[in-house]
């Protein structure tokens, strides 16, 4: 086997380095607004509103105009490909708005899933055909690190070896097309909280998901310092008859991650998955309360467990705009606490309150 390789250049390096760092700096996490046009639709029919480009970006407008204090607390957001083109209505692009707040851009690149031929209903992930173009072009207009996520299931007989190395290699293959365009690839598998399984299933799926993706991101020479991991957090099944406890969740997590993430990583920035936001507040917490060896930042890169309230609060109308950027900010505040092992529970009361946040076989 040839063993010749070479990693991007120092300069190169460094810069990826910086960014990742930056993400993952104490105490911030990143803002998941990447909703895809079809999921923010079921996100505005909730509280009455009309799939509109319009209604999109002035949903996106309140996020991004909220008080300049968010940047003490988010210090990333992820947009959509419309997003990343629309401006707040007094002409400043929403780009320009989040570098104002010292918040640093980031960009979905995937297209979505498409199922695996012969598999129980499991998919891989689309998008890598033009995306160093994409990539090239969205760095040029401002955005320094991307998203791609991949989706496992937990049944009986999956996830299977297929999807488990597909998925993995694909999501390896991502993030070299992104590091060459000097862009910090979010390395997103993430398996579904869907189904009846223990703990102790997830925590074995997962150990054995995040032992491909590392290996895969070897075989691409993608260098680890220049990526983010944005995993899901070991739980048990939606619909297991006993739940964890928020310290057998931080146990379970933390001990997954420690067998299978390389210390060169800087940072995992968990995806909520359906939690309430409550809950996600509360397990990131004690995760980072959790005595075990922990050589990466744990933080958040919540897209429902950071907007349930805010949506609520806001609920389309523009008298409400301040209301739901305070709910925002609250969030916020809270999950930066929660990074920091420093929450006091149930101390960031939000509109949406404990109410969970699950969608089955959820599509970003
Ligand atoms: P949730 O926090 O709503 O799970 O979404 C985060 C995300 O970006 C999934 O790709």
């Amino acid at each position: 086997m040839p063993t010749r390789w070479n990693y991007p250049d120092p300069e190169l390096q460094d810069e990826l380095r910086k960014i990742a760092n930056a993400i993952v700096s104490p105490g911030k996490g990143i803002l998941a607004a990447d909703e895809s046009v079809g999921t923010m639709g079921k996100r505005l029919s909730d509280i009455g509103l009309e799939n509109t480009d319009e209604n999109r970006r002035k949903y996106r407008q309140l996020l991004f105009t909220s008080d300049k204090q968010l940047g003490n607390h988010i210090s990333g957001v992820i947009l959509f490909h419309e997003t990343v083109y629309q401006k707040a209505d007094d002409g400043t692009s929403f780009i320009e708005l989040l570098k104002q707040r010292g918040i640093i851009p980031g960009i979905k690149v995937d297209t979505g899933v498409v199922n695996l031929l012969g598999s129980l209903d499991e998919t891989t992930t689309q998008g890598l055909d033009d995306l160093g173009k994409r990539c090239a072009q969205y760095k040029k207009d401002g955005c320094q690190f991307a998203k791609w996520r991949c989706v496992l299931k937990i049944g009986e007989h999956t996830p299977s070896y297929q999807a488990i190395l597909e998925n993995a290699n694909v999501l390896a293959r991502y993030a070299s097309i992104c590091q060459a365009n000097r862009i910090v690839p979010i390395v997103e598998p993430e398996i579904l909280p869907d189904g009846d399984h223990c703990i102790e299933r997830c925590q074995k799926v997962t150990e054995t998901v995040l032992a491909f993706v590392y290996k895969a991101l070897a075989d691409h020479n993608v260098f680890l310092e220049g990526t983010l991991l944005k995993p899901n957090m070991v739980t048990a099944g939606q619909s297991a008859k006993t739940k964890a406890s928020k310290e057998e969740i931080a146990k379970a997590t933390v001990t997954a991650l420690s067998r299978t993430v390389p210390p060169a990583v800087p940072g995992i920035t968990f995806l909520s998955g359906g939690q309430s936001e409550e809950e996600a507040t509360q397990n990131l917490d004690a995760m980072n309360r959790y005595q075990g060896k922990k050589p990466w930042a744990l933080t958040f890169s919540y897209g429902r467990a950071l907007q349930a309230s805010v949506l609520k609060a806001w609920g389309g109308k523009d008298a409400n705009v301040a209301a739901g950027q305070q709910e925002l900010m609250i969030r916020a505040k809270a999950n930066s606490e929660a990074s920091l092992g420093k929450y006091e529970a149930g101390s960031a009361k939000g509109k949406a309150g404990d109410a969970g946040l699950f969608v089955k076989d959820h599509v970003y």
